[in-house]
C-alpha cells in the first residue's frame, strides 16, 4: 500500500528523519516546517494521512489540527499527533482537535508503520464510499445517505480475548461507551465460533500463557465469516517478534501494556469506523449489482443482464457438449388488460405474472424480463422434454388462477403463450436461439394463444 504522508515538524532533522523512514516503505512524503505552511499543503496536495508535530512556534498542532478537521474538504483527511511528551494532557488536547491518533517521540518505525497503514486504509476506503455514492447519485440512484460514524454499544459488538481478569475488567470499562464487549479467557477454535456473531472488532492479548494469541489472529483471517473483522492485539513493551508477526499476518493495529485509556479509545475507534465503512460498502456493492440487472417492476433480470448470461451459457453448452433451453413468453391480449383497467392494473399484473413465473422455476434457471409483457426463461443444462413440462407449468400457473388486482374493479382472466427452442446445430448465437423461440412464440399467438410451441 502506498500513500502520500504529509510531515509537520518546525525543527528540520525530525522532518528528514520521518522522511527517510516513510520513504523507505515506499510512502510518497510531502513535508512542511509550519503550520501555515501545512495548511496550505493540505488544501492543495489533499494529503492521504497527516503527521503533525505538536510543539511549534506561531501555531501549534493542536491549531493546525483544529484547522483541518473544521474544514469540509479537508475534514476526511487523518492527522497524527506526533507528541514529545508523553502525556496524557497532550493526548486530550489532540483528541479535542480532532486527532485520530498519537505517535510519541522517539517515533519507532514499527509504531509509525502500523499507525499510517491503518488509517490510511481507512481513508482508502471511505473515498470509495463516497465515490461509488456519487456514481449512484449521477445514475439516478436516491443518493448517499449519511454515513453513521457514531459509535454505540447498541450496535457494537467487541470480543476481548485476554487471560487476566482484572485487565479485562479494566478494558471493558474504558470502552463500555463504546461497545458491548464479550469476553473469553482464551481456549480452543475461538475464531471458529466467532462466525456465527458479527463482531466488529477483536482485541487480543499476545501474552497469555494457556492460549496462543498469534494462532487466534491467523484462524480469524482464515474463514470468510471473519477474515473482514479487524483484530486489535495487546502486546507487552518489547515484544517486537510477536509483534512484528502479528502485523505481518494481517493484524490491523496494536497496543502495548499497560494500555493507555485514550489510546485504547482512539485505535478502537479508527478500527470500528473501518469496519463500518467496509460493511457499507459491501452492502453498497451488492445493492448496485442488483440494480444493475434486475427489473424494478417485476424483480426479475433485465434483458442486458439475460442476454450477456445466455451468450456464456450458451458457449458453455457448446463446450461441454450440454443441452440448453428457452422459453419466450408473452402475455396474452395485455392491451386489453390495460385498455380496459388502466396502466396501474396493468403494472399489478405484470407483478403477479413474473412472481408466479419466479416461483415456478427452478433454482438453476433464470426468469428475465425480456420487453414490456414478455418475458425469457433461460433452462441450463435442458433437454426440450424437460422444457416442454416446466413451459407447460409456467402456462398452468398464470392460466389456472385468477389475478387479485387492487387496482382493477374485479379478478382478472391472464394467459400468457410460450415459444420454445432449444440448442441445436443450426444455433450459433444467443440471438438466434432468441429469435427461434420467438418464431415459436407467434405461431402459438397465431394457433388461438395460451399454448405452447417448440420451434421447427
Ligand atoms: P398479444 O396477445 O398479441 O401479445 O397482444 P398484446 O395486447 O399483449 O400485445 P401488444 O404488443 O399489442 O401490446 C402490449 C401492450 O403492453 C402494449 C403496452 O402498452 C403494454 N405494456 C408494455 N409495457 C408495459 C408496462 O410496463 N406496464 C403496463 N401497464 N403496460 C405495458
Ligand atoms: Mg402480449
Ligand atoms: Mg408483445
Amino acid at each position: 500500500m502506498t500513500a502520500r504522508v504529509l510531515v509537520v515538524d518546525d525543527i528540520l532533522p525530525n522532518v528528514k528523519l520521518l522522511e527517510a523512514k516513510l520513504t523507505s516503505e515506499y510512502f510518497d512524503v510531502l513535508t512542511a516546517t509550519s503550520g501555515p505552511d501545512a495548511l496550505d499543503i493540505v488544501q492543495r496536495e489533499q494529503p492521504d494521512i497527516v503527521l503533525l508535530d505538536v510543539m511549534m512556534p506561531g501555531m501549534n498542532g493542536f491549531e493546525v489540527c483544529k484547522r483541518i478537521k473544521s474544514e469540509p474538504t479537508t475534514v476526511h483527511i487523518p492527522v497524527v499527533m506526533v507528541t514529545a511528551l508523553d502525556q496524557a494532557s497532550d493526548r486530550v488536547a489532540g483528541l479535542e482537535a480532532g486527532a485520530d491518533d498519537f505517535l510519541t517521540k522517539p517515533v519507532q518505525d514499527l509504531a509509525l508503520f502500523a499507525r499510517v497503514r491503518s488509517l490510511v486504509r481507512l481513508k482508502v476506503m471511505m473515498d470509495e464510499l463516497r465515490n461509488r455514492e456519487t456514481t449512484g447519485l449521477s445514475m439516478g440512484g436516491t443518493g448517499a445517505q449519511e454515513i453513521d460514524t457514531k459509535i454505540s454499544p447498541a450496535d457494537t459488538q467487541i470480543l476481548l480475548i485476554e487471560e487476566q481478569q482484572n485487565v479485562a475488567d479494566r478494558l471493558i470499562r474504558h470502552l463500555s461507551e463504546l461497545a458491548t464487549l464479550t469476553h473469553l479467557k482464551g481456549g480452543d477454535k475461538i475464531a471458529e465460533r466467532a462466525r456465527e456473531k458479527n463482531y466488529d472488532l477483536v482485541i487480543a492479548s499476545l501474552t497469555m500463557t494457556d492460549t496462543d494469541g498469534l494462532r487466534i489472529c491467523s484462524q480469524f483471517r482464515t474463514f470468510d465469516e471473519t477474515r473482514q473483522i479487524p483484530v486489535l492485539v495487546l502486546v507487552d513493551e518489547g515484544d517486537t517478534k510477536q509483534l512484528v508477526r502479528a502485523l505481518e499476518m494481517g493484524v490491523n493495529d496494536y497496543l502495548i501494556r499497560p494500555v493507555d485509556r485514550l489510546e485504547l479509545l482512539a485505535r478502537v475507534k479508527t478500527q470500528l469506523k473501518r469496519k463500518r465503512f467496509a460493511d457499507r460498502l459491501r452492502e453498497n456493492f451488492h445493492l448496485s449489482m442488483r440494480l444493475a440487472t434486475t427489473d424494478a417492476v417485476t424483480g426479475l433480470y433485465n434483458r442486458h443482464y439475460m442476454t450477456s448470461h445466455l451468450d456464456t451459457l450458451l458457449r458453455s453448452a457448446r463446450e461441454n457438449n450440454k443441452p440448453l433451453s428457452i422459453a419466450m413468453l408473452d402475455i396474452d391480449h395485455f392491451k386489453i388488460i390495460n385498455d380496459t383497467h388502466g396502466h396501474a392494473a396493468g403494472d399489478e399484473v405484470l407483478h403477479e405474472f413474473s412472481q408466479r413465473i419466479a416461483r415456478n422455476v427452478r433454482g438453476v434457471d433464470l426468469a428475465a424480463r425480456y420487453g414490456g409483457e414478455e418475458f425469457v426463461v433461460i433452462m441450463p443444462e435442458t433437454e426440450l422434454e424437460t422444457s416442454l413440462t416446466i413451459a407447460e407449468r409456467l402456462r398452468a400457473t398464470v392460466a389456472d388462477q385468477i389475478f387479485a388486482v387492487e387496482t382493477a374493479d374485479k379478478p382478472l382472466n391472464v394467459t400468457v403463450s410460450i415459444g420454445l427452442a432449444t440448442l441445436c446445430d443450426g444455433i450459433r448465437t444467443s440471438a438466434e436461439l432468441l429469435e427461434k423461440a420467438d418464431e415459436a412464440l407467434y405461431k402459438a399467438k397465431h394457433e388461438g394463444r395460451n399454448r405452447m410451441v417448440v420451434a421447427a
